[in-house]
């Protein structure tokens, strides 16, 4: 099942406006990635994620990738560091939030193996 088949059956309204969104994306070489949030008419959200399909495919630097998990990005407006990964620097609102049990250790966890995954030369490894 695509991604527009599975939009349909949640929202039929919201097909056209990302099919118009993905054809806009395949079209640019260099095109940023970026999540979409569609509000349902029976409440709740979409969140529309292209870089989410696989991050080999698609360029994505290490400190954006927080941007793909916006539970945790809300947290991420508080770090210290704009470029904060979340992983060793000081004063990183993510980490104080998974400690204190605001965010889910599993959320975080796959934030981690992401990352890892994303990067090659193992800048941000522990
Ligand atoms: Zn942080």
């Amino acid at each position: 099942m695509g991604k527009s088949t599975l939009i349909n059956a949640i929202e039929p309204g919201l097909h056209l406006k990302t099919g118009a969104i993905s054809e806009y994306h395949h079209k640019g070489k260099h095109t940023t990635t970026f999540s979409e949030i569609f509000p349902l008419t029976g409440g709740g959200l979409l969140i529309d994620t292209p870089g989410i399909k696989g991050f080999g495919l698609v360029d994505i630097e290490p400190e954006e990738l927080a941007r793909y998990f916006p539970d945790l990005f809300r947290y991420a407006a508080r770090c210290q560091y704009y470029n904060c990964t979340h992983t060793h620097e000081p004063n990183c609102a993510v980490t104080e939030a998974v400690a204190k049990g605001e965010i889910p250790e599993s959320r975080y966890v796959s934030y981690l193996k992401m990352l890892e995954d994303d990067d090659k030369d193992g800048k941000y490894r522990k």
